[in-house]
């Protein structure tokens, strides 16, 4: 062997361009890889190598933290230097020791002591980036799971990883978007007045473990502009701008009332705006739509394509032949806009029905279709006039932002409250703000100092 490559980190005099300090971090052998695994740098090295490199990083902003502490907070009196402390700090990938020096008040009168760990100088000891990954595991898993997707990441077991680390970070930032979600937006977060805005709102249950409770329901909505909604090719459409909302709170719809009117407010909501509003049929879906009236100018609610097309599928898909047929049939006036006539089509089906369980199943179509019948449109005009009618985008639906975290994972046992924090994640995440807005919830839910 000829070579050998030295990693070095170099301390240098910017003036002079004299290097004052050289530390060799790493020295690694030239050799020919023999298989591909020898390429380069293995996972674990890599963040080794980045470690030791912090490390050297650390050292010497360390030396600067405090350096112009020099009157006592307490007294004006003078500081003098009181030896240094040693705490944690938790970085992306590693942990790290700093040494931070403190102070002490020279005057014997007050003597005043400076807390000098991470925490007393930063609010947290984990560097943000790190909390925001731990929020996205515990938005998108299990925290358990969120655990070990770190660890593997990681390659290694960190005790800042720990799923009860996870829990609570996720539980606090989460409560942190709750509050602001209640918020008026800044005008800066809103797009320009639209004349125009497509609203949906549906509901699901999720799942909690505990025998002799029931399952919690959670609303959830999506606000976006017409020419928002494109395609990514003939059978798929997207939305490329939203703004959701999701409450899983037992409060009369108050919350998810205000979450609804700062996603519309967002999106361009203003009194000139038309808002046509797509719901499952359940009764707080439309509370939470009506609740928008009086901010602006009309809205058209509609009765969601999509789920009467959910409601009717396990239907046709049990009943007989010619059964099916009548069925078709009714839905067919329904999609042309002749709700009495689908009714009526219903009642006599129903008559010819012998089966018990399917003439129930037939009477809550029914039911569930006279509910809504003032949210009954002709579907298929608004279809050819390119108007909306369904919401047929599945991320625009609660179950792909419950799915994700509350029904994949049966062991987790969730409060409402809980729930609804984590939610919060999960909504800001699918609307896109999370990657720009994070700071706003993590570094407030860290206590991280300005
Ligand atoms: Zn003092």
């Amino acid at each position: 062997m000829e070579f050998e490559l030295r990693i070095v980190v170099e301390k240098v005099a910017i003036s002079t361009q004299e290097v004052v300090e050289r530390n060799t971090l790493k020295t690694y052998d030239i050799e020919a890889p023999q298989s591909i695994l020898e390429l380069g740098l293995r996972h674990a090295e890599q963040i080794s190598l980045l470690s030791k490199v912090q490390n050297s990083i650390l050292a010497e902003q360390c030396k600067l933290i405090r350096k112009d502490h020099k009157t006592c907070p307490n007294c004006g009196g003078k500081l003098g230097r009181n030896g240094t402390t040693k705490s944690k700090f938790h970085a992306v990938f590693s942990d790290h020791q700093l040494t931070i020096q403190k102070h002490r008040c020279q005057n014997p009168d007050c003597r005043w002591q400076q807390s000098s760990t991470t925490n007393a100088v930063f609010g947290s000891n984990i560097h943000p980036d790190l909390a925001k990954l731990q929020c996205e595991q515990g938005a998108n898993f299990s925290y358990r799971q969120a655990q070990e997707n770190l660890e593997k990441i990681n390659t290694c077991h960190r005790s800042i990883n720990n799923h009860t680390q996870i829990s609570r970070l996720s539980a606090q930032v989460g409560e942190m978007l709750c509050q602001q979600n209640l918020m008026t937006p800044q005008s800066e977060e809103c797009a320009e007045p639209v004349e125009s805005i497509i609203l949906q709102v549906d509901g699901g249950h999720i799942p909690i473990k505990e025998k002799q409770k029931r399952s919690f329901e959670a609303l959830f909505a999506v606000a976006y502009r017409p020419e928002n909604l494109q395609p990514i090719d003939n059978n798929h459409r997207t939305i490329v701008d939203k703004s959701c909302a999701i409450s899983a709170r037992e409060d009369n719809l108050e919350t998810m009332k205000t979450y609804v009117l700062n996603t519309a407010l967002k999106q361009g909501l203003n009194s000139n705006t038309i808002v046509t509003a797509l719901a499952d049929g359940a009764q707080n879906c439309w509370s939470v739509i009506q609740a928008l009236q009086p901010h602006c100018k009309h809205i058209e609610a509609i009765l969601d394509w999509f789920h009467i097309g959910k409601k009717f599928q396990p239907l046709l898909n049990s009943l007989a032949e010619n059964e099916r047929e009548s069925l078709e049939n009714a839905k067919w006036k329904l999609w042309h806009g002749q709700a009495t006539e689908a009714l009526e089509k219903l009642t006599i089906l129903r008559n010819q029905i012998k089966d018990q369980k399917q003439k129930s199943k037939l009477k809550a179509l029914q039911d569930y279709l006279q509910g809504n019948q003032k949210y009954l449109i002709n579907y298929e005009q608004r279809q050819q006039s390119n108007q909306t009618f369904t919401s047929q985008v599945a991320e625009s639906h609660i179950d792909s932002v419950i799915n994700a975290r509350h029904k994949r994972d049966g062991k987790m046992q969730w409060s409402r409250e809980g729930a609804h924090n984590v939610l919060q994640i999960r909504a800001a995440m699918v609307s896109q703000e999370w990657q720009n807005n994070w700071h706003k919830a993590v570094l407030p839910a860290l206590g991280v100092v300005a």
